[in-house]
């Protein structure tokens, strides 16, 4: 038992912190309901899942009977029908961890215990509960420029990943889910899976693509996407492009210096010009 908890222990980013806000309280029925429709769920599927509060990761850890990620600020328990969330103070971002554990859960019942990869139970909780920030768009730009991409099936083992290596695992399964919801729509790529009960032959069946078909695509696509947001929109290319212009213009002009000056002194030996004349 304890061993199947661990297994569907699902960890989500964020910080630790105190307070939780009322206002909160206020827009879980409204996020409830949208979680629900986009899986195509009846509306009340989520109304019996468990939402409790932790102080702190230890806390968390104990509290969900698993191993948490010092990085980790929710957890989702299918097993349990519960999620647990360190409280942090910060309203929105507890709005979205809520929202993204509850999302764990909605999708769990929906497709009611068939395997998935790691990536796509993230990408979809990382979809329906948060936009994708200018930080994710310059993690995923750098990682491409630096060819250190994390291939998708290795999110598996996020869990075992530092805190950057899980920024950009997260920002990864985000774009990859994205991508994928710009041609398909998430709930009817659920219903294929639910219905086939295997989620390679469910995919396949939505998309009209093998799984390892998309893994491709999607590695071409983050390459036309984000080598031109390098290019254009982060200023520490743009400074280290203007360090490089400003040394290569200053060589240019040393060249330059020291062939005219080699020119004046053959000049100066052609001509025997003198010792200058003293006007003073
Ligand atoms: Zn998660």
């Amino acid at each position: 038992m304890l061993k199947s908890i661990k297994n569907f222990s699902i960890v989500f980013l964020v910080f630790i912190g105190f307070v939780f806000a009322d206002k909160i309280d206020k827009q879980i029925a409204g996020s409830k309901a949208r979680i629900c429709d986009a899986f195509h769920l009846p509306e009340s599927s989520l109304n019996d899942t468990r939402i409790e509060f932790a102080r702190d990761n230890n806390e968390l850890a104990r509290l969900s009977y698993g191993y948490i990620p010092d990085w980790g600020a929710g957890v989702a328990l299918p097993d349990r029908n519960t999620i647990i969330i360190i409280k942090t103070g910060d309203t929105e971002r507890d709005r979205i961890v809520l929202n993204h554990e509850l999302t764990h859960i909605a999708l769990h019942k929906k497709l009611q215990g068939i395997p998935i990869p790691r990536w796509f139970d993230e990408g979809v909780a990382q979809y329906l509960s948060t936009g994708f920030t200018v930080s994710n768009q310059a993690q995923l730009a750098w990682a491409v420029l630096w060819r250190n991409i994390l291939s998708l099936q290795s999110l598996e083992y996020v869990n075992s990943f530092n805190i950057s290596n899980a920024e950009l695992a997260y920002a990864e399964s985000f774009d990859a889910v994205l991508y994928l919801a710009e041609s398909n729509d998430i709930g009817t790529i659920c219903d294929s899976i639910a219905s086939t009960e295997d989620f390679g032959d469910g995919f396949r069946n939505a998309t009209n693509l093998s799984i390892y078909d998309f893994y491709r695509r999607w590695v071409k696509h983050l390459s036309r996407r984000y080598l031109p947001f390098v290019l254009l929109g982060d200023q520490r290319f743009l400074w280290t492009f203007a360090s490089v212009i400003f040394l290569l213009f200053g060589i240019i002009k040393f060249i330059h210096q020291r062939k005219h000056f080699a020119k004046l002194r053959k000049q100066a030996d052609d001509e025997n010009w003198g010792e200058p004349q003293n006007y003073s």
